[in-house]
This record gives C-alpha cells, sequence and structure tokens, in this order.
C-alpha cells in the first residue's frame, strides 16, 4: 500500500467517525425534542389515596385485586371529563389526612365526612354523598335499641372516623364503658358476633352493604345517630385542583354519569346532594 492511499484510508475513517458522531448528536436531539413534545401532551396523574375496606364506595375487587367502589369510579368519572389521570392507592384511613398534607398524595376519596375540624386541616369539594352514623348489633341482642341503651357497654369503631368520634363522645358523657378501636370495617364487624362489643357505630350506607353481602349475623337498629355529607379533600390552598374537582363533580352529576354510578352501586337516592 502507498503513502498516498493510506493517507486517503485515514481521511475516509476520521470522515466515517465523524459522520457517525453527528448521527449520535442529531439522533440524540430529536429524541430529546420528542421527548419534551409527549411531556407535554402527558396528562397530569393526580395520586388518590382510600381506605379500601368501604364497601359500596371502595373495595377490593376480589377478582381483579383491584380498588374500586362509587367513590372509585366517581372520581375517574371526574378525571376523565376535567382532563386528567388518576392513580389510587389504599392506606389506613387515619393516614389520609397526613399524607395529603405530607405530599405523597394529591386527593382523598374515601367516604370521608366534611366536619369542621378536618376542614382546618384540609380542602373539601362540595358534598358528592348524603350519609350518616348506624348504631349496629348482633343479630340476636334484643337489648341494644339506641344510643341510651349503650349504658355500659362496649363499642367498636374504625381508627380516625367519625364514628370513633362519636362512640368517644358517649363514653365522656359516662354512657359507653369502652371505644375498640380498628383498622378496618371487616374485622370491626367481626367483634359483633366474636361478642368482643356489643355494638358497632359505622356509616350506614357501609353497614348496610355488609349486611347486604350475606352478613345477616348482624342488624342495625334505631334510628341514624347524625347526617353527615362526603367530600372529596385537597391539601390546603390547592385551588385549582379543587375547583377542577368542583366543575368536575358538577358536569357529572348532570350528565347522567352520577345517576348511573348510584343506580350501579344500590345506592338511595337520598344520598345525592342535590
Ligand atoms: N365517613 C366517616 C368519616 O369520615 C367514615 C369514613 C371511612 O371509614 N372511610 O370519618
Amino acid at each position: 500500500m502507498n503513502r498516498r492511499s493510506k493517507l486517503g484510508q485515514i481521511a475516509l475513517a476520521v470522515l466515517l467517525v465523524l459522520g457517525l458522531m453527528l448521527t449520535v448528536v442529531a439522533c440524540g436531539n430529536s429524541e430529546q425534542s420528542n421527548n419534551e413534545g409527549n411531556e407535554a401532551e402527558k396528562p397530569v396523574v393526580y395520586k388518590v389515596g382510600t381506605e379500601p375496606t368501604f364497601a359500596p364506595f371502595e373495595y377490593k375487587d376480589i377478582e381483579t385485586d383491584e380498588i374500586t367502589g362509587f367513590d372509585i369510579d366517581l372520581i375517574k368519572a371526574i378525571a376523565e371529563v376535567s382532563g386528567f389521570e388518576v392513580e389510587i392507592q389504599g392506606m389506613g384511613f387515619d393516614a389520609l389526612i397526613p399524607a395529603l398534607q405530607g405530599g405523597t398524595i394529591d386527593i382523598v376519596a374515601s367516604g370521608m365526612t366534611i366536619d369542621e375540624e378536618r376542614s382546618k386541616q384540609v380542602d373539601f369539594t362540595a358534598p358528592y354523598v348524603n350519609s350518616g352514623l348506624a348504631l349496629a348489633v348482633a343479630v340476636n341482642n334484643e337489648e341494644i335499641n339506641s344510643v341510651e341503651d349503650l349504658q355500659g357497654k362496649t363499642v367498636a369503631v374504625q381508627i380516625g372516623t367519625t364514628g370513633a368520634k362519636k362512640a368517644n363522645a358517649l363514653k365522656d358523657e359516662g354512657i359507653v364503658k369502652k371505644v375498640l378501636t380498628y383498622d378496618t370495617i371487616d374485622v370491626l364487624m367481626a367483634e359483633l358476633t366474636k361478642g368482643t362489643a356489643d355494638a358497632v357505630i359505622n356509616d350506614l350506607p357501609v353497614t348496610q352493604e355488609f349486611i347486604n353481602k350475606g352478613h345477616h349475623e348482624i342488624k342495625i337498629v334505631g334510628e341514624p345517630l347524625d347526617s353527615e355529607q362526603y367530600g372529596f379533600a385537597v391539601a390546603k390552598g390547592k385551588t385549582e385542583l379543587l375547583e377542577k374537582l368542583n366543575s368536575g363533580l358538577q358536569t357529572v352529576m348532570e350528565n347522567g354519569t352520577y345517576a348511573e354510578l348510584l343506580e350501579k352501586y344500590n345506592l338511595p337516592e337520598n344520598a345525592w346532594p342535590k
């Protein structure tokens, strides 16, 4: 090989390497701009926290192992009309407000009652369900028919709930003797049949659904103890998100979706806060 053709080969190699480098840079660039383009189009994903033992509002579908229920379908319908996406996360009921405040989740959809104390910590949407507390006892219990009959009795409740608050207030008044606190509804209800607790104070539609699902070993007694309304909650000051939720809620209440969900989950017409 003469010197000239050797030089030519080197020049060719240099050109090839340069060309390759340029291609890499160009591809890199175009990939980058594509990514940016996608990101701009990607809808926002909000993390939704829920305590999933609260059927029909939120519970695990045993077939799919996914969290479903009235609240979940409703927040998904709101997300669809408002142009965002949701990711559902299960956690303890007492962990929901701290998770909102700490920013691990963006929205609480968990049959959460709008009350004064919570409204100081988080912001609520307009009410999306009318509910209230009910007293439940074992089916063969003839002794307890109302709150007055709870004198000296043991009451089981779910942690951090309005039911827990009510039971503790009755204890402070010297009526209820002992309050047993549990994390999940299934465990709580089992205490009635075990005889560990004399009564349960829990949201009426949830206790009703538990009975409807075949748990005829318990019954609801007396009148509802109060009336409550559920709202979706966001961290204080998240006004943009709150507005999206409120306007989306209004849309799904007007476009027929809300009525369909009431029917799907067998909730009474008066659950609708019109
Ligand atoms: N509605 C009740 C409350 O807000 C119970 C909610 C629940 O247990 N998921 O305290």
